[in-house]
């Protein structure tokens, strides 16, 4: 099915702000509307795990900012966070079912170590992929959703 990326990501931004108001969340301008073919359900999961992660592993205050992009014939979505980040030797790992980089704090958090597993797999059933990138500081989550031709309306 068709919906509107946009609109989906305004709604888990929105969630975000009342259900982690001790990170204050930036939605950075992009396009007004960008519909694509893809199962609002699980992308908003997706949208919600990485969120949820900008939150959960790093310190109340740290900001976390969205964006949403259309690149190359791809859709883009950017969750970052200005937290402690993950160290390189993890950085393939986190994507592993029940990998967590410091498992007695990431225990303590509530984290089963499944949402970015969960995560990838949905994207790729979309024909995607997430890449991250991190340093202290600068955290980056990146989901990239192509584009099927035909089925694109931008505003
Ligand atoms: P779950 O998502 O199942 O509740 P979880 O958050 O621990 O548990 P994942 O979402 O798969 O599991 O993340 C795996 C690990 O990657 C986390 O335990 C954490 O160590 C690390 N991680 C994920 N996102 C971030 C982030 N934004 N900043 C720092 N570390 C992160
Ligand atoms: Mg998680």
């Amino acid at each position: 099915q068709e919906a509107d990326l946009v609109d989906l990501v305004e709604q888990a931004a929105d969630a975000f702000r009342v259900t982690h108001a001790d990170h204050p969340l930036t939605l950075a301008p992009g396009p007004g509307t960008l519909t694509l073919r893809l199962d609002p359900q699980r992308i908003r999961q997706v949208l919600d795990n990485l969120l949820t992660n900008a939150a959960m592993h790093t310190p109340a205050g740290t900001e976390v900012s969205v964006a949403v992009s259309l690149t190359g014939g791809a859709a883009q979505i950017r969750i970052a966070d200005a937290g402690p980040g993950i160290p390189p030797a993890d950085r393939q790992r986190v994507f592993d079912r029940f990998y967590r980089v410091d498992k007695a704090r990431s225990r303590d958090r509530g984290g089963s170590g499944l949402g970015l597993a969960v995560a990838q797999s949905l994207v790729r059933a979309h024909g995607g992929h997430i890449d991250l990138t991190s340093e202290p500081g600068a955290t980056v989550f990146t989901v990239t959703i192509p584009l099927t031709v035909g089925a694109l309306t931008k505003s």
